[in-house]
């Protein structure tokens, strides 16, 4: 009897699938661009530079959602020396790759956030960016968490030179 629940166990196990999936990237802040930060726009002298939106929170989420699937990587997918992504709306790219996913059935449990930015302060904008995330990505607002690091003064990041994210996320099916 025993064996046979060790059984039914195992096959259960095998049913039920849990991956992550790890992303990063980095833009550099320049003049005439606006900031975009998880899809919010944020008051800011300065804007990330980049092909599309260059909003590196939705790159890098995009990267940790595909590294999870095992479906590659954002460059693999949306090279940017495409014209039709000039400018364009990071969600795309999350809503894509969402629906690359659940093709497959996988379905996204939580998503833990890294921001790098000496400038501009992120606390006031922290709740916001992750309630935009919970939106794009289905998910109640405690299955998101948006951080907020500085540089400490060094680095590109400290001297405000660029901005940068960490994305970790767990899918299942
Ligand atoms: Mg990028």
């Amino acid at each position: 009897m025993a064996t046979q629940s060790r059984g039914h166990a195992t096959q259960l196990l095998r049913l039920y699938e849990m991956r992550v999936g790890i992303g990063h990237d980095t833009h550099r802040l320049v003049e005439g661009r606006p900031l975009i930060l998880g899809g919010v726009t944020i008051e800011h002298p300065r804007g990330l530079a980049g092909h599309s939106d260059a909003d590196v929170v939705l790159h890098a989420l995009t990267d940790a959602l595909l590294g999870a699937a095992g479906l590659g990587d954002i460059g693999d997918l949306y090279p940017d020396t495409d014209p039709r992504h000039k400018d364009a709306d990071s969600a795309v790219f999350v809503r894509e790759t969402l629906q690359r996913l659940q093709k497959d059935a996988w379905r996204v449990v939580n998503v833990d956030v890294i921001i790098f930015a000496q400038q501009p302060k992120l606390g006031p904008v922290k709740t916001t960016i992750r309630r935009h995330l919970a939106e794009l990505l289905d998910l109640p607002a405690d299955a998101v968490n948006v951080k907020a690091k500085t540089g400490e003064h060094v680095g590109s990041i400290g001297r405000g030179e660029a901005i940068a994210c960490q994305v970790i996320v767990l899918i299942d099916h």
